[in-house]
């Protein structure tokens, strides 16, 4: 019986596939369609206002899983087709709005921030949904665009050159992330160079990333600044003209390296693949940020290897910090009551949607802390910046603190499964 039933399940899922990439032919060109619009609110209230259109080059990412199923964002875009109503694209994401909301200054003062997403090109005209939700709640529809296909839209230029630094498989089919040097003059290019090469061999070094090399493509761009250093580095005044932007103490925290200016870096990758992006900051000081689906940063610190697989560990699987005792601006970033969105982090409130399934019989819930057994899968509390009322999976993961290629098996499995529904 078993040679019977494996060719049945191969035979079965290649006729899944297949109809699923018919599903794009029919509804989408190979193109990728960059929406770039302005953000702007406070914590009670945001509006979305559209800015323009792009045309940002191949569409690179999955053809066949065109659905998100995770719904690890709090910023949601919809796709639907006009004439019949199907809903034929969504892709969640976080963005530098979300936690400003959180922020004291969110809570008096409205802030515009630039956002864009991309979807692939309609062939028939479309209506685009765009949809916010605070943190625990249901997400809220807040506007809508309606796109007819008959309408010119630009083509953007390569702006940089790229370096080809991990190439697995063709961008269809890998999970492709793209290297952005900033803060690098030209004088600075022997150390741009070594830096992306550190920063792949990082990455591929570590556990889940090692084991899905196979499926992981990594280049970098050759993006050069005026002027080397990045900005807010020596005190929390002093700017510098880089390619992004990028600075210290965003939203008031000195260690958090973060830019609004998305749309530069966007144009900056036109025409290239990338699934994530990862910003590579030409200073010693020690600083990082990653938001989900949307970039994540590191600089050339002491903790170099670990802050590129922690921050990439937000901005690919959606992960959640585990830590609780570092400061940081936002407040009730997770309001009592609700489940978090991430998946290695748990209120209990829904504990059942983690990894329960993943305890061994008898594991108590919550489970004590015993550093004796480091590795035993449990339910420890303090985790998501609050000493109480959250829990997470590890003592000691790579979420929680500065820990190289110590991902615990929640984490691992949020990887695997991102990994696998992106290069379908
Ligand atoms: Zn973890």
């Amino acid at each position: 019986m078993k040679r019977l039933i494996i060719p049945v399940i191969i035979l079965l899922s290649a006729l899944c596939c297949n109809s699923q990439a018919q599903t794009f032919s029919q509804y989408f060109k190979p193109l990728t369609l960059r929406i770039d619009y302005l953000h702007i609110g406070d914590i009670n209230n945001d509006t979305y206002v559209f800015s323009s259109y792009a045309v940002q080059g191949a569409w690179y990412k999955s053809k066949v899983n065109l659905i998100d199923t995770f719904e690890y964002g709090n910023q949601k875009v919809e796709v639907f087709d006009l004439s019949s109503g199907t809903l034929i694209y969504r892709y969640t994401y976080n963005t530098l709005m979300g936690e400003y909301r959180t922020t004291e200054a969110g809570k008096t003062t409205s802030k515009s921030f630039e956002e864009c997403v991309m979807i692939p090109m309609p062939k028939q005209d479309v209506e685009i949904r765009f949809y916010t939700r605070k943190q625990g709640a249901e997400y809220e529809h807040k506007y809508t665009i309606f796109f007819p296909v008959k309408q010119k839209i630009a083509s953007l230029k390569p702006q940089c050159k790229t370096i080809d630094l991990h190439i697995s498989t063709d961008y269809s089919h890998a999970y492709d992330l793209l290297i952005i040097p900033e803060g690098y003059s030209i004088q600075d290019s022997a150390k741009l160079l070594n830096d992306v090469r550190r920063g792949a061999q990082a990455i591929l070094e570590c556990e889940p990333y090692k084991s899905n090399a196979a499926r992981i493509n990594i280049r970098a761009l050759l993006s050069y600044s005026q002027v080397s250093g990045i900005s807010r580095e020596n005190d929390s005044t002093t700017t510098r003209n880089t390619i992004l932007g990028t600075s210290f103490y965003t939203l008031g925290t000195e260690r958090y390296l973060m830019l609004e200016n998305i749309w530069r870096m966007h144009d900056l990758c036109a025409k290239v693949p990338y699934d994530a992006i990862l910003i590579i900051c030409n200073t010693h000081k020690y600083g990082g940020g990653g938001i989900y689906n949307w970039y994540a940063t590191v600089s050339d610190n002491v903790y170099f290897d670990y802050v590129c697989i922690h921050e990439l560990g937000h901005s690919i699987a959606g992960l959640a910090d585990e830590y609780y005792t570092s400061e940081v601006s936002v407040q009730d970033f997770y309001p009592a009551g609700t489940e978090p969105a991430e998946p290695n982090i748990t209120s209990l409130v829904n504990f059942d949607k983690k990894w329960k399934n993943m305890l061994n019989p008898g594991t108590p819930v919550p489970t004590e802390v015993d550093e004796n057994q480091p590795e035993l899968l449990g339910v420890y509390e303090g985790a998501g910046y609050c000493a109480r009322g959250l829990y997470r999976p590890w003592l000691h993961c790579s979420m929680k603190e500065i820990k190289y290629n110590h991902f615990c098996p929640v984490c691992t499995q949020a990887f695997n499964k991102m990994f696998d529904f992106c290069t379908k």
